[in-house]
């Protein structure tokens, strides 16, 4: 890793603000919202995917409800490629694509347009935060619904200690910062 790389990182790190019992009490919420409000953060947060994948012929950002949303818009954007987004039930207006998902309590369900991705349509799938895996499991299968071909999973931040990556261990994953 380079010393400019490494130090980028650390900025980003010192950057995210750790809320104790949010949503729910037990859970430190990793907040990215400090990163956003800063345009050399939020720019360099997007750079470094950007970088990462302006060379590996991806077709399509696939972002993920809501947080991705951000990072994949502007991904996309950088990149000149079309985004598709994931979104919890009820709220795509057209047919779509649905999978079923544990959360933590109870079950979580999440959609996508059916022609949101192509067949073998190069996919990066992209989340603020990877935590137990299930919410980028289940949006990876509505890709591969779709008959798209997942590039990669990338994240900004990765919760190592919750394993999320042994849940995604089909897919290559990326994140720029581990806990
Ligand atoms: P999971 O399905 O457990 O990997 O959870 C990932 C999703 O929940 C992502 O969309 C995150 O934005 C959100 N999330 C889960 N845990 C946290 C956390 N500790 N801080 C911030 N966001 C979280």
């Amino acid at each position: 890793m380079s010393t400019s790389f490494k130090s980028a990182m650390e900025r980003l790190k010192a950057n995210i603000r750790d809320v104790p019992d949010f949503p729910k009490k037990g859970i430190v919420f990793k907040d990215i919202t400090p990163i956003l409000s800063n345009g050399q953060l939020f720019r360099l947060a997007v750079t470094i995917f950007a970088e990462r994948y302006q060379r590996k012929s991806v077709e399509k950002i696939v972002a993920i409800d809501a947080r991705g949303f951000i990072f994949g818009g502007a991904l996309a954007h950088y990149l000149g490629i079309g985004l598709t987004i994931v979104r919890k039930k009820g709220k795509l207006p057209y047919q779509s694509h649905q999978h079923d998902y544990e959360l933590e309590y109870g079950q979580g369900t999440l959609e996508l347009h059916i022609d949101g991705v192509e067949k073998n349509q190069r996919v990066v799938i992209i989340d603020d935060l990877l935590a137990t895996g299930g919410t980028a499991e289940a949006a990876a299968k509505l890709v591969e619904k779709c008959g798209g071909e997942i590039v990669e999973l990338a994240f900004l931040v990765e919760l190592g200690f919750l394993h999320g990556r042994e849940k995604l261990e089909k897919y290559p994953v990326f994140s720029a910062i581990t806990y």
